[in-house]
C-alpha cells in the first residue's frame, strides 16, 4: 500500500548568529495508515524539528526546509499557509509534552475542543459542545458532561494531557504527531495514555509519529522505529528488529541505558558517555565517532573522515555504520552478554 506520510530527504537548517545549524540532514521515512513510527534520540537529535516541519510550524523566516513531505501524495513543503491551516487539527494533528502550552487558560476545556471542531466542520455551538463531551468521555475523563465546562487549571496534569488528546483527535485526524506526550507524567498515567492512543488508533486507523527519548515507550507503542543521531537516521527497522537485534553502536548505547525489556527492572542506568554533537559544527565523518567505543575497530580510521551512508537491506531495515556485518554480530553479542 502507498504510505500515508512519506518524508523524502528532509533537510532543515536554521540561520543563527553563530552560523547555520543543520538540525535535520537528509531524513527519509514512510508511514502507512494505522501504523506507529517511533522516532527516538537524545535531545537535539532533530526529532522535534522534524515534527514541526511536518506540521508546517517552523519559523519560516529563519528556517530553510528542503526535501519532500508527502501527506496522502500532497507535498506539504509547497503548500500555502492557508492549506496548512485547513490540514492542521483536521487531517493532521499534534500532541506535545506540555498540555498547558496548547490549552488556553482563559477558555473552558469544552469550548477549546469545540472550537477546533467548529473550525473544520462548520458545526453549530450546540453540536460542538456535544462533540466535546463525547471526546472527553472517549479519552476517559469522568463525568464529561460536567467537566466540559471546567478550565484547564481545574484539571490534573494527566487529565489535561487527555483533554489535549481529545482536542487533537476531535476531527478524526489521519495523522497524529505525538512529541514526548507522556514525558511529564507519572508511570501509571503514562501507561494509560499510551493505551488510550492505541485504542484510538485501532478505532480510527490513525497513523502516528511518536517522538521520544525513551526506548521503553517505543517498545510499548511503536510498530517501526527510527533512531536519530545528530540530525540523521542511524538505524531503522521494525520494533523487534531495532530492539532485539540492533545494528548500530548508538542504539546499543541507548538500549544499554534502559532497563532490560524482559529482565529485572532495577538494572542501573548507564547513559552513553559524552554529549550529543553540536549541529553548528558537527563532527566530521560519522557524527557519533567521538562517543563511539567501536570507531577504532573500523579499518583505515574511516569513522572520523567518512560519513557512513544509511544502507537499506530489505523491508526498510537500515543502518548507517562502517562496521562489517560480522563485526556487528560479534560486538553486539559482547555487549548483550551480562558482565
Ligand atoms: Fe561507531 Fe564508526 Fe559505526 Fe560511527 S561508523 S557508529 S563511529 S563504528
Ligand atoms: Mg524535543
Amino acid at each position: 500500500s502507498t504510505p500515508f506520510l512519506s518524508v523524502r530527504d528532509l533537510r532543515v537548517a536554521f540561520s543563527t548568529e553563530d552560523g547555520l545549524v543543520r538540525a535535520v540532514d537528509g531524513l527519509s521515512f514512510d508511514l502507512a495508515q494505522g501504523r506507529t513510527l517511533g522516532i527516538v534520540g537524545e535531545s537535539g537529535s532533530g526529532k522535534s524539528v522534524t515534527s514541526m516541519a511536518i506540521l508546517g510550524l517552523h519559523d519560516r523566516e529563519h528556517t530553510d526546509v528542503d526535501g519532500e513531505i508527502l501527506l496522502d501524495g500532497k507535498d506539504l513543503l509547497t503548500a500555502t499557509e492557508r492549506e496548512l491551516e485547513r490540514l492542521r487539527g483536521n487531517t493532521m494533528s499534534m500532541i506535545f509534552q506540555d498540555a498547558l502550552a496548547s490549552l488556553s487558560p482563559f477558555h473552558t476545556v469544552g469550548r477549546q475542543i469545540g472550537e477546533t471542531y467548529r473550525k473544520h466542520t462548520g458545526a453549530s455551538r450546540h453540536q460542538a459542545r456535544a462533540r466535546s463531551v463525547e471526546m472527553l468521555r472517549r479519552v476517559g475523563i469522568p463525568q464529561p458532561d460536567l467537566r466540559v465546562d471546567d478550565y484547564p487549571h481545574q484539571f490534573s496534569g494527566g487529565m489535561r494531557q487527555r483533554a489535549m488528546i481529545a482536542m487533537a483527535l476531535v476531527c478524526d485526524p489521519q495523522l497524529l504527531i505525538a512529541d514526548e506526550p507522556t514525558t511529564a507524567l507519572d508511570v501509571t498515567v503514562q501507561a494509560q495514555i499510551m493505551d488510550l492512543l492505541k485504542d484510538l488508533q485501532q478505532e480510527f486507523g490513525t497513523a502516528i509519529v511518536f517522538i521520544t527519548h525513551d526506548l521503553g515507550v517505543i517498545a510499548n507503542i511503536a510498530d517501526d522505529v527510527l533512531v536519530m543521531y545528530g540530525g540523521r537516521c542511524v538505524e531503522r527497522g521494525t520494533r523487534n528488529q531495532v530492539l532485539r537485534t540492533p545494528q548500530h553502536p548508538y542504539t546499543w548505547g541507548l538500549l544499554g541505558s534502559m532497563p532490560s525489556l524482559d529482565g529485572p527492572v532495577d538494572v542501573p542506568l548507564s547513559p552513553i558517555p559524552g554529549l550529543p554533537p553540536s549541529l553548528l559544527n558537527p563532527p566530521s565523518g560519522c557524527r557519533f565517532h567521538p562517543r563511539c567505543a567501536f570507531a577504532e575497530k573500523v579499518h583505515g580510521g574511516l569513522c572520523a573522515t567518512d560519513s557512513p551512508p544509511l544502507e537499506i537491506n530489505g523491508g526498510g531495515r537500515g543502518t548507517a555504520c562502517h562496521l562489517t556485518a560480522d563485526q556487528r554480530r560479534e560486538f553486539f553479542v559482547d555487549y548483550a552478554t551480562p558482565q
